[in-house]
């Protein structure tokens, strides 16, 4: 006998746990194709950034899931990390953003399970813009930093996208909005030390953005100021100067320490292949073990910017 489950109860379950959502219809999968192609088309983003970060969307994801009907879209709250490192006789922090830490998804996956399976349901997450969809959803609003808002959780923040047989209850479907409160405030706009976010367009300028150049592989351009690096990975400026994360706890959450040892070979770039299983499995605590070849480079930076290399 199928047990009862409905997009109404799940999100309820959802809420119990502190998480927010949406659950609407998947044929949206279509209109989020359009929406990226239709700005690809106008010419709004650079084309490094569009082919690295907006090229690699699963469109077909519904093929995969025999009798798909819904997306299941969930915010959680996430709080940026910090990571110690040791060098010299010294500790040194690193901060990670939130959104960065898969370990919220992995627990809503499991709780997804949990409701649906034995409704003989399933829920697959969905390589989708999670952002867009959050956001067309009516589940979040786009700061003029072009970074997503949910009410009670601000920008800190992290979301996940499933694929689900799970008929929807509600179809909300809405233009991209910006907050109301991003009218008359520039104060993300002063915050931004590269010129990302500009009076001109609502879109961000992701070629000049931080987090876009200290993720990827490579030299970082010369024309960003070491000064300006403020995180492990990523950027912090816009959202800590956001007045509608004021009220929200920013309690910073404390990860691994790396020793003198470790925090030497990451310094040296070394290869996960080379890395002690110790550093490894710290690395993979914080979903940090993709960027590991960005992480020497990046904490050179800090290091350098605080006088100790
Ligand atoms: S700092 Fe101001 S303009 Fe920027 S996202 Fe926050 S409210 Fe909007
Ligand atoms: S993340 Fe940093 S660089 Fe990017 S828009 Fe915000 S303040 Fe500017």
């Amino acid at each position: 006998m199928q047990l009862q489950i409905n997009a109404v109860k799940l999100s309820e379950e959802l809420v119990n746990q502190g998480y927010q959502s949406k659950i609407i219809s998947s044929q949206h999968i279509h209109d989020l194709r359009e929406e990226i192609a239709s700005q690809h088309r106008q010419g709004l983003f650079d084309e490094e950034f569009y082919t690295e970060e907006l090229a690699g969307f699963d469109f077909e994801i519904a093929d995969g899931l025999v009798g798909s009907k819904s997306l299941i879209i969930v915010a959680a709250p996430q709080p940026p990390v910090r990571v110690t490192f040791n060098r010299q006789g010294e500790s040194y922090s690193g901060i990670i953003p939130p959104t960065y830490s898969y370990e919220t998804d992995r627990q809503i996956q499991d709780l997804l399970e949990l409701q649906l399976k034995p409704a003989g349901f399933q829920a697959k997450k969905a390589n989708l813009p999670w952002k867009l969809l959050a956001v067309q959803s009516g589940l979040a609003q786009y700061g003029k930093n072009n970074i997503t808002y949910v009410n009670g959780m601000g920008s800190y923040h992290r979301l996940v996208a499933f694929i689900s047989d799970l008929p929807w209850a509600q179809d909300p479907w809405q233009a991209p909005q910006m907050l109301e409160r991003c009218e008359n405030c520039k104060a993300c706009m002063k915050a931004c030390p590269t010129g990302a976010i500009t009076a001109d367009r609502f879109l961000l300028k992701a070629e000049r953005c931080l987090t876009f150049h200290n993720e990827r592989q490579g030299e970082i351009p010369h024309w960003i100021k070491p000064s300006w690096h403020n995180c492990l990975v990523g950027c912090l400026y816009c959202q800590k100067a956001c007045p509608l994360n004021k009220d929200i706890p920013l309690s910073i959450e404390d990860g691994p320490v790396f020793s003198e040892n470790e925090t030497a070979l990451i310094l040296q770039g070394t290869p996960k292949s080379e890395s002690p299983r110790n550093t490894i499995e710290k690395m993979e605590s914080l979903d940090m073990i993709g960027y590991l070849p960005v992480l020497g480079r990046n904490l050179k930076v800090l290091h350098e910017q605080l006088g100790v290399l």
